[in-house]
């Protein structure tokens, strides 16, 4: 267990900090300002995560160096090509919402298991340490469900008659070329 606990503590240091790289380019991809301080916020949040997890290491006696978490790799590569995705903006911008949402989920099933494994070895000190940084990206999720509701895809349900060109995301709208009238549910995004 306590070998289990140390792999979880590596692979999420090692995420954090391929975060920590790849959130400004996200932030400055989108258009919602509203969207890029919500990434800008949690970019800070992820410089304070990082040094609870080194916190962690220091506790356990061990040197701060990560394990490679592939997961998060392949979530940072698919939330790039939606950031690189050619047409409309605000369908960019959702589609970025839900790329973002994904890292949280992982990260949020992440902490919850090293922090239940904390707890089972009795090392209190880093359960509270990785319940904060928990707490933290529960709430960017929520952040993000909430701007997802609200203005941008909002938005990209007006504009859902443009195209979108991801490189390998079908997001493409049926392409009549004929405007939609808007739903009320701004469901037409997912509408073919
Ligand atoms: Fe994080
Ligand atoms: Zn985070
Ligand atoms: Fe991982
Ligand atoms: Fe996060």
């Amino acid at each position: 267990m306590e070998e289990l606990f140390l792999d979880e503590i590596r692979d999420l240091y090692d995420a954090e900090k391929q975060l920590l790289e790849a959130l400004p380019e996200l932030a400055r991809s989108v258009s919602s300002e509203e969207l890029r301080n919500v990434l800008e916020e949690h970019g800070e949040q992820t410089e304070t995560q990082v040094k609870r997890l080194e916190r962690i290491f220091a506790v356990l006696g061990e040197k701060a160096t990560g394990r490679k978490c592939f997961a998060m790799a392949g979530l940072i590569r698919e939330a790039n090509e939606i950031a690189g995705a050619s047409g409309d903006t605000a369908v960019r911008d959702a589609g970025l919402i839900a790329a973002a949402q994904k890292v949280e989920h992982y990260e949020i099933s992440g902490y919850g298991s090293a922090r239940a494994h904390a707890e089972i070895l009795g090392d209190d000190r880093a359960a509270r340490l990785l319940s904060e940084t928990l707490f933290e990206e529960k709430e960017a999720d929520e952040r993000l469900t909430e701007l997802a509701d609200s203005l941008v895809n909002e938005e990209a349900a007006w504009s859902s008659n443009h195209a979108f060109n991801g490189s390998n995301h079908a997001l493409n709208s049926s392409a009549n070329g004929r405007p939609k009238t808007r739903s009320a549910g701004g469901s037409d995004l997912r509408e073919h």
